[in-house]
């Protein structure tokens, strides 16, 4: 069965095909730039790629070449093979627990969230109709990102702030990347062959870190939004929220200003000029002393979390690394291993100079497992929407 996994950006549409049940990837691709000039789209076909420059007004005419595509390249004969679309949607806050198929009722329940994902959830709006235009006998799918977050207790997702606020304004602690969350724990669970206590580690551009007991969701790093807990590329994560009213007094800010600095020039950006942590580890190797605080300033947050949250769990049997920086690059991974050292973590050296890869990196006498695992949402999004529409 065909399955058409979709991510959609205000400005980006990307997309990964696959046959299920048996998860080959067909084609995949990204819409870069749609309705602000200067617009193009790349494909890969079984490794082979093309870009190509095509003006793209909005999201419909995104949708309209990738069928063009799917039917030129013969990955379809009709599109009456692509049996579901699975949307990946950014907040579906405390409305679903779990992925659905797209009804009426449901888009109307994802509009009135906008709210909440100004940037995100009507850019998936957007691209669910575009396809129920194009597609429209593929059964659409929402597969949100908080969902996996949902069983968390109240202790957890409150925060101590008026009660009202929360009742009336919706206040509380969502959490973020909970499609990636989900599928490492399942990952994991195959591997063990059966539930253990996780500390998944999520690190690329955004950053959380969750505590994964009985399959469940009990703690996650992200909030509200999702600029809480670590520090990231260039969000601040945790800071003292009075931080926020007295520099809009100092320096005469709006909240749209705060939004931008706390958002879009904080975090490895704000203390060491660079977002991309392959630039801070150069600035690192080259003794630069910015890019060395903010080095240890992010390693240290990440190891705050992992400690509060092996408390939480009462042990863990693993701490799992993943996305773009702890997939990727040895000496983070290594550095964190190395102050955990008082729980029993016995890295190992040679394993952990892995890139990209599923491995375990700790030594057999290591009281807690450590594992690289890359993260697939796209496929995570297949599996659930095969899973509703089969
Ligand atoms: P997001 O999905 O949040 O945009 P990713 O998980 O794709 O982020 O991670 C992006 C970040 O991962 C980049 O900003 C970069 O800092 C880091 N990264 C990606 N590839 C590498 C690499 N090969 N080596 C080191 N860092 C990398």
């Amino acid at each position: 069965m065909k399955i058409l996994s979709v991510n959609c950006g205000s400005s980006s549409l990307k997309f990964q095909m696959y046959e299920m049940p048996n998860k080959d990837v067909l084609i995949s691709g990204r819409f870069e730039r749609i309705g602000v000039g200067n617009s193009f789209y790349s494909i890969n076909i079984k490794g082979e790629k093309k870009q190509i420059d095509v003006e793209l007004n909005n999201h419909a005419e995104a949708v309209k070449y990738l069928v063009d595509e799917l039917l030129e390249n013969k990955i379809v004969e009709s599109l009456e093979e692509i049996k579901g679309v699975g949307h990946r949607i950014v907040q579906g806050a405390d409305a679903f627990d779990k992925s659905v198929v797209i009804t009426d009722s449901v888009l109307n329940k994802i509009d009135e969230l906008s709210s909440l994902a100004p940037l995100h959830n009507p850019a998936a709006i957007i691209g669910i109709n575009a396809f129920k235009e194009y597609i429209p006998n593929a059964t659409p799918v929402a597969v949100f990102d908080t969902a996996f977050h949902q069983t968390m207790d109240e202790v957890e997702y409150m925060y101590a702030l008026p009660y009202e606020w929360y009742t009336k304004f919706g206040v509380r602690k969502y959490g973020a990347h909970g499609t990636s969350h989900k599928y490492i724990t399942n990952v994991m669970n195959d591997y063990y062959k059966t539930n253990k206590k996780l500390i998944i580690c999520h690190v690329g551009n955004g950053a959380s870190i969750t505590a994964v007991k009985d399959g469940k969701c009990i703690d996650t790093s992200m909030g509200f939004t999702p600029n809480a807990g670590l520090m990231m590329g260039s969000r601040c994560g945790d800071i003292d929220a009075s931080i926020i009213p007295y520099m809009m007094d100092k320096a005469n800010l709006n909240s749209k200003d705060i939004d931008k600095a706390i958002n879009k020039e904080s975090g490895l950006l704000g203390i060491s000029t660079h977002s991309d942590f392959r630039d801070v580890s150069k600035g690192v190797r080259e003794n630069d002393s910015r890019c060395i605080l903010a080095y240890n300033m992010y390693i240290k947050r990440i190891v705050d979390y992992i400690a509060k949250y092996y408390v939480e769990l009462e042990g863990a049997d693993a701490i799992i690394f993943t996305a773009g920086v702890l997939e990727n690059t040895p000496k983070p991974r290594f550095d964190i291993m190395n102050k955990l050292s008082c729980l029993g973590v016995i890295p190992d050296i040679e394993a952990n100079e892995v890139i990209g890869e599923f491995k375990k990196i700790t030594k057999e006498d290591s009281k807690i497992d450590c594992f690289i695992v890359p993260t697939d949402e796209e496929l995570m999004i297949s599996i659930d929407t095969y899973e509703l529409v089969k």
